[in-house]
């Protein structure tokens, strides 16, 4: 990596989380020195007694989000297992919510049990944001879900069901970037961040390998530069837990390496996120 120092710019946060006992006037303080101009706090809501990685539920969060609602945007998790998910949907919303965050589903998250739930969250036109890829799971943890419940191919059902409801697939479903990019490409309202890996050199590496174009092809020919096309509208930045100003320097070094132009950077840490999430900035 190239050794840059951090330089605040403006940007939305797709992906971040509050983890309990934060101090949050704190925390947005920073976000906003960093050039946060929104940032979207994703909740986890699992099955009663889950330890849920120590971060905020959405009872935990709703009270911050009143308080700064020119600056924080809540992503409510869901439960999965829960029935009734749709009538959650616009409950959520009226309590401030506007989007969800799903993790770690009993089911392929395109099994058709969920399917309302997508159908009332594309009504609200309420984005879900969907872990997707290689999990940590709790010690221990021996429920029904695995990674193949999670993979990016799990999103295209539900992308193409509900075309009005923005997709966004976390981390470019790592190990499966490959199969990310190519649904990124097909799929109108597919999104993915590029989070993940605390943001070591490491996760940038598997980035700049997911995101490289074949062998032979022509950079200069935006057909065969497909980092481009994806940068310009369907990669959007996120942190997941590390600072932004950790974020910044490893999406730089990402973007150096696939020769992201100044234009389409704009469009990756924020300009389609504002689109998404119908944000006039
Ligand atoms: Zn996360």
């Amino acid at each position: 990596m190239t050794d840059k120092t951090f330089t605040p710019r403006k940007l939305i946060n797709i992906h971040t989380h509050i983890r309990c006992g934060d101090d949050v006037d704190r925390k947005v303080a920073v976000w906003k020195k960093e050039g946060a101009i929104r940032t979207c706090v994703l909740c986890t809501s699992l099955s009663p007694g889950d330890p849920g990685w120590g971060v905020m539920s959405n009872e935990d969060l709703q009270p911050w989000l009143a308080k700064y609602p020119d600056h924080l945007i809540g992503f409510a998790g869901l439960n999965l297992a829960l029935p009734d998910l749709p009538s959650a949907v616009d409950d959520l919303h009226a309590r401030g919510f506007r989007g969800f965050k799903c993790i770690r589903p009993n089911r392929p998250y395109d099994d058709d049990s969920y399917m309302p739930l997508y159908e009332a969250a594309a009504r609200r036109r309420m984005p879900i944001l969907f872990h997707t890829g290689s999990l940590s799971y709790p010690p221990g943890y021996r429920g029904p879900c695995t990674i193949d419940f999670m993979r990016p191919a799990r999103l295209e059902r539900i992308a193409r069901y509900f075309p009005e409801l923005p997709v966004i697939g976390a981390h470019l479903g790592l190990p499966w970037g490959h199969e990310a990019v190519g649904l990124a490409l097909s799929r109108p309202n597919l999104y993915f961040d590029i989070s993940g890996g605390s943001g070591a050199p490491l996760h940038g590496s598997h980035m700049k390998k997911a995101l490289s174009s074949f062998e032979g092809a022509d950079p200069a020919d935006p057909e065969q530069h497909y980092a481009l096309k994806l940068f310009r509208t369907k990669l959007l930045f996120g942190t997941d837990n590390p600072p932004v100003s950790r974020w910044v320097p490893r999406a730089e070094d990402i973007m150096d390496h696939l020769r992201i132009p100044a234009d389409a950077r704009e469009e990756f840490y924020w300009k389609t996120s504002a689109k998404l999430l119908g944000i006039a900035v």
